[in-house]
């Protein structure tokens, strides 16, 4: 029988904070219990935010916390190409535009639009509104100036072309744990919610989305534990999976960590970042606890 792979995946553009914590320790249990493997990868793609000082910082942070992980890390920065590839399959599967607004235009179009419609425009899982699309914005001609110059763009998937290649309903597995803060079982996917996602960004040759699928397959990723946050964002990882002919990992996503005010977490909120609790005196076990899992 091969070993369940489990992965923390944290990004190193802050401190990593007791929410961190909690998918740390309980990717790294559930591998211990299983005899499964514990993976750390770095997903460093937006290289302008992430630092070494910080990667350094969560190796400190997760030894500290008495994890261990395999060697070499995987850190998504220095895999471009494979990412790159990935985007080419589903461009020759004619499911990739680029889309020429820039984030102040896309932001015009929809104020234009609500203000026409007397209605709000749609927003996805994360409350970002859907993409208009370039000809809303933009007449032909301008559009073939921009490509014409090769102005920067983003590239989009064409999100309805996509789910209409489908050939059976998407759906996810989503794992019992006693942690669950969502329902187990098979879980219907619904891509369509999020849009025309971004896969590359003028600035960053892949995206979020794009490359954790890439990576997940990889690494050889059996099981996906992570944040409640993310919960919406399987159905983009389920279909992109399904496009690209990856194996399909099962899923758990957990509580999430809450400030006093009942709200998530950041990275700006230094008084729960692990360094600063650590240096306050804090010891692994304490951070267990406060995370709310048994010694
Ligand atoms: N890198 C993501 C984050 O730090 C997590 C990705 C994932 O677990 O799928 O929020």
């Amino acid at each position: 029988m091969t070993r369940p792979v489990y992965r923390f995946a944290p990004s190193p553009n802050g401190h990593l904070h007791l929410g961190h914590a909690l998918s740390a320790l309980m990717n790294f249990d559930a591998a211990r219990a299983s005899g499964g493997r514990f993976l750390l990868r770095i997903e460093d793609i937006d290289t302008t935010r992430c630092t070494p000082e910080l990667e350094e910082a969560i190796h400190e942070d997760l030894a500290w916390l008495g994890l261990s992980w395999e060697t070499p890390v995987r850190r998504q920065s220095a895999h471009f190409a494979d990412y790159r590839a990935a985007l080419e399959t589903l461009e020759k599967q004619g499911l990739v535009y680029p889309g020429y607004l820039t984030r102040r235009e896309i932001r015009d179009a929809v104020v234009v639009a609500e203000a026409r419609d007397g209605r709000p425009w749609p927003r996805d899982p994360d409350g970002g509104p859907l993409y208009p699309g370039d000809a809303a914005v933009l007449s032909a001609g301008e559009i073939s100036a921009r490509k014409a110059v090769a102005a920067p763009h983003a590239l989009r998937l064409d999100m309805k072309t996509a789910i209409a290649r489908l050939a059976a309903p998407l759906t996810w597995q989503e794992l019992d744990h006693p942690e669950a803060s969502s329902k187990a079982g098979t879980i219907r996917a619904d891509p369509a919610h999020w849009g025309d996602v971004v896969l590359a960004r003028k600035d960053t040759p892949t995206s979020y989305h794009l490359s954790v699928v890439v990576d997940d397959a990889v690494q050889g990723v059996s099981h996906v534990v992570r944040g409640r946050d993310l919960y919406q964002a399987t159905a983009v990882h389920r279909l992109l999976q399904m496009l690209l002919g990856l194996p399909e990992p099962r899923y758990h996503h957990h509580r999430l960590i809450e400030d006093g005010e009942g709200r998530k977490l950041s990275k700006s909120q230094d008084d729960t970042a692990l360094s600063a609790l650590r240096e306050e005196g804090a010891s692994p076990r304490d951070i267990r606890r406060r995370v709310g899992l048994a010694d």
